[in-house]
């Protein structure tokens, strides 16, 4: 992991700031790491020595970012106890620990000992890194969730998949595409991690009881398509080769604010420009419009499936029998759901109870953004419902203060991509 010291800024402080105040310290997650932070870190750490956060400060913090920790069963101890001691609560640690038996812990047993706060932050910028540590915290808290690689991105992360549910019924949400749209990944996780907790208390989520959908329905989510990407715009990237063929790509591009702007993959290859739908009237439209090389957005590759995170999504969709799909971006509150003169069963019927249920506007998409786009192949390819929603309203990045009115306006639509193929 990064190193950290004071005077250090950004997306990393922010993490570091999160486990605190998970923590229970009073600091500001303003990502700056200044006098409050340090004693704070200090007093957390238990640290004597210099501000500074290596490959301890980081193991200490996080639990606190993935949202667990391990306790060894001692003698003596009941479920009630560990559970006050440790912050969490007994139905957290049942449901972490399915074959536990309540009544008979046996000493040395050790335990996933969730913490009672929920796991999807809503304070801080999203990376590759942040989207790992809750996607293994939320595998931990709810082992009926199952998790898949759906391939490698240019760099090497993971691009992990969330399945939850056994219904026959398989449908497949995505987001962040685009690097700078990666608002749309906690809107994913969020929605992962309000689905199960429903589903443990046997409760509803937008008005659905969520057991119905858990056994009607198969959800598989990748919540981050660009992990590269979306590390490139919230600077988490520290490998400075990849950085420095970005800001090199981005120089012949000074309208585009750098890394801000920047939509397209790390090699400037724009994700959502890769399909075998159109590829080459689109191409025919970028190069026009100037994008003929990599570039912060719209190039559209030297060819279709040339960029590795768009044929892993392409591939994934090939091996799975998906009866909807929802890509997530921003912005503009639209939901399109055509492409061409492609108009799948119950396509438009389902677009209208989208923008009932959000507000959101249902629009054909615009001429010169109407294909090579990951809903137009999946349309084109399978005749089914495909969407594009176009989430909140604004520049790009959106940033986090209006992520609870996204999640409130999409809630409808995300148990809407099931509910609606009944
Ligand atoms: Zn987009």
């Amino acid at each position: 992991m990064k190193q950290l010291f004071p005077g250090d800024k950004g997306v990393f402080v922010q993490y570091v700031q999160l486990a605190l105040s998970r923590a229970g310290f009073p600091v500001a997650i303003d990502g700056i790491f200044g006098q409050r932070t340090c004693s704070f870190l200090k007093d957390f750490t238990g640290s004597e020595q210099d501000c500074q956060v290596g490959d301890e400060q980081w193991e200490m913090l996080l639990p606190y970012l993935k949202g667990y920790r391990t306790y060894q069963v001692k003698e003596g101890d009941t479920l009630w106890w560990i559970a006050s001691h440790l912050h969490s609560s007994v139905q957290r640690i049942t449901t972490a620990n399915p074959t536990l038996d309540p009544t008979n812990l046996t000493a040395g047993t050790m335990l996933y000992v969730p913490f009672d706060f929920p796991l999807v932050s809503q304070k801080t910028a999203y990376t590759s890194y942040l989207t790992d540590w809750i996607l293994e915290g939320l595998l931990i808290r709810y082992p009926f969730l199952h998790e898949e690689s759906v391939g490698t991105s240019v760099m090497g992360r993971s691009m992990h998949a969330i399945r939850i549910g056994e219904g026959k019924k398989q449908v497949f949400y995505n987001a962040s595409f685009h690097a700078n749209e990666w608002i749309t990944t906690p809107v994913l996780l969020k929605f992962a991690e309000d689905y199960a907790e429903a589903y443990v208390r046997g409760m509803q989520i937008a008005g659905v009881p969520a057991s119905w959908l858990y056994y009607s329905f198969h959800l598989c989510m990748l919540p981050l398509v660009n992990p590269d990407g979306v590390d490139l715009v919230n600077e988490a990237i520290w490998q400075q080769p990849y950085v420095e063929q970005a800001e090199q790509i981005a120089a012949a591009y000074p309208d585009i604010r750098f890394p801000a702007g920047w939509k397209a993959n790390i090699d400037g290859i724009d994700l959502n420009l890769q399909f075998p739908a159109g590829w080459e009237q689109a191409k025919e439209i970028k190069y026009g419009q100037g994008y003929r090389s990599p570039a912060p957005r719209d190039f559209v590759g030297e060819a279709p499936l040339t960029a590795p995170e768009s044929r892993a999504v392409y591939e994934y969709t090939k091996t799975n029998n998906f009866s909807l799909i929802l890509a997530y971006h921003t912005q503009g509150e639209v939901i399109y759901w055509k492409y061409l003169d492609y108009e799948p069963k119950q396509s438009y019927r389902i677009a209208r109870y989208f923008q009932e249920v959000s507000g959101y506007a249902v629009e054909e998409t615009p001429g010169a953004s109407g294909y090579a786009g990951y809903k137009d192949w999946f349309i084109q390819e399978y005749d089914r419902p495909g969407y594009t929603i176009e989430a909140g309203l604004g520049t790009n990045p959106l940033q986090m203060d209006q992520f609870e009115k996204i999640y409130e306006d999409n809630i409808g639509i995300l148990t809407g991509g099931m509910t609606q193929l009944v």
